[in-house]
């Protein structure tokens, strides 16, 4: 399998958030323990560790985008419990994006802006046959 770039922002409707890849085991949680990934909801930034398996790191930033996608939307819930939606959001579409590639397909395909009509040309005065 060709090797993935680690995406370096997470854009929400226009919002962008780097993402920051720190060296493993130097990614920490507020309460200073050792994270796999952290949303800064204050920074608007996402820090991930580099060294996780390449299954994990992709649920982990799953994870850190439903924080992300919580916090802008205005969602607000006890910690605990927006840890434990975050990480069944995380794995859950983890789990449906591996097995379900057509219908992912499909989502960001309908999510694509319409092509824009061609514009007319400028009007060029005396050169009328031109279009
Ligand atoms: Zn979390």
């Amino acid at each position: 399998m060709a090797r993935r770039s680690k995406p370096r922002t997470s854009r929400v409707n226009g919002t962008v958030w780097p993402i920051r890849w720190q060296d493993p085991g130097t990614v920490k949680a507020e309460d200073g323990a050792e994270a796999a990934g952290v949303t800064d909801n204050e920074k608007y930034t996402i820090c991930m560790d580099n060294g996780l398996h390449p299954d994990k790191e992709a649920a982990v930033l799953l994870h850190e985008l439903t924080h992300q996608v919580l916090y802008l939307y205005g969602v607000q819930m006890p910690d605990d419990l927006e840890e434990t939606v975050a990480d069944a959001i995380g794995q859950g579409f983890f789990a449906h994006l591996r097995e379900n590639a057509d219908f992912w397909n499909y989502i960001t395909n309908t999510a694509r802006p319409r092509p824009r009509r061609a514009r007319k040309p400028p009007h060029v005065p005396g050169n009328e046959t031109h279009r």
